[in-house]
């Protein structure tokens, strides 16, 4: 069975094409790239995607050595999402739905991130840290569903980075390039936040800001704040695996390339006799391969596919799924 997946819950259109052994046949993406200062224009994310969709299909058939019959099953990315940015894709996917009368299956965004890093690592039953722009989430299997342990209580850990990066004037994209002038800097202090399980962000960035502002060097703005905020996620990890037994952990989203991250996961993990990895950096942010395989999964396991008139949920938590291949 072959499954077409197609990603745009925010700045990436992508395509993805599977096989229902896990092997990655195609996987090929355009990323609408905001001018400089601003972040995503929803409106403008979606022209960008309705325009690239065509050819970024094309690419991926080609890649797969493929052609649209060869497709036995679509995914879509149904959200969590920006709205007219899932409506681009939704639209796109069940016209070619209709037009190939294939099934095309709804998935959730978080849920992939998870399924396509359990592929790429092999972890079998982890606690996944979901770090991306949007999202900052620490989620584990139990009963059914994908459960959130600890979450972020405004800002994704990718948005903190991309908002102090804007206000510091740095390039695009702002999580690689803080992490490179990071590992110059030296610890100046920063604010730390954890609410339990939860964590806050955004009052940090404020501080980093401010930090910035009264003079201080970039390179120790960077390395207090990602340590701050690292150090946050890897406390409620800690305390996740503690609480499950669980003895994996999972890095996956955007954020998740970063190697300080990785490092201070890992250095957690080893304390404790757990294992880490962090998905490879093609599958780690937002790609249309991790909506194929999860589609894949959805469909083996019997979830029924999508109406004639599929709506989209901007809203849908990782939580909110059914997880039926992970019962045993
Ligand atoms: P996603 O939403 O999953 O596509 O992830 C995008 C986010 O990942 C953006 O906020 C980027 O700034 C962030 N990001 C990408 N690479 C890195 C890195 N090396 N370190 C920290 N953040 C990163
Ligand atoms: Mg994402």
């Amino acid at each position: 069975m072959i499954c077409a997946g197609i990603e745009t819950t925010a700045h990436t259109f992508g395509v993805g094409i599977c096989d229902e052994n896990g092997n990655i046949l195609a996987n090929v993406r355009d990323t609408y790239k905001p001018k400089a200062g601003w972040g995503i224009v929803p409106m403008q994310a979606r022209k960008h995607h309705e325009d690239v969709a065509e050819s970024v299909m094309g690419q991926a058939l080609s890649e797969a050595g493929i052609s649209e019959r060869d497709i036995d099953a679509l995914a879509v990315s149904q959200g969590p999402g920006l709205p007219p940015c899932l409506y681009a894709g939704m639209n796109y996917s069940a016209e070619l739905s209709a037009k190939l009368k294939k099934p095309l299956m709804g998935v959730n965004h978080c849920v992939a991130h998870i399924e396509i890093g359990r592929l790429m690592t092999k972890l079998k039953d982890p606690v996944t840290l979901y770090v991306s722009g949007a999202n900052t989430q620490i989620i584990a299997y139990t009963a059914g569903r994908y459960r959130i342990f600890g979450e972020t209580q405004d800002i994704g850990i990718g948005n903190a980075l991309d908002k102090f990066g804007r206000a510091a004037g740095l390039q695009f994209p702002h999580g690689p390039k803080i992490e490179e002038l990071a590992a110059k800097g030296r610890w100046t202090g920063m604010p730390y936040v954890v609410k339990g399980m939860d964590l806050s962000f955004s009052g940090i960035v404020t501080e980093a800001a401010k930090k910035l502002n009264s003079g201080e060097p970039l390179n120790d703005v960077c390395f207090s704040l990602q340590e701050s905020m690292f150090s946050m996620v890897t406390e409620v990890i800690e305390r996740a695996l503690a609480h499950t037994g669980k003895s994996e952990v999972l890095l996956t989203g955007g954020v998740a390339a970063n190697k300080r991250l990785q490092e201070m996961i890992g250095i957690m993990c080893s304390e404790r006799g757990a294992k880490s990895a962090a998905v490879p950096l093609e599958y780690s942010g937002d790609n249309g391969a991790m909506i194929a395989w999860t589609g894949i999964l959805a469909h083996k396991n019997g979830q029924k596919p999508l109406g004639s008139e599929p709506e989209v949920l901007p809203r849908w938590r990782t939580d909110e799924s059914e997880i039926p291949w992970m019962q045993r």
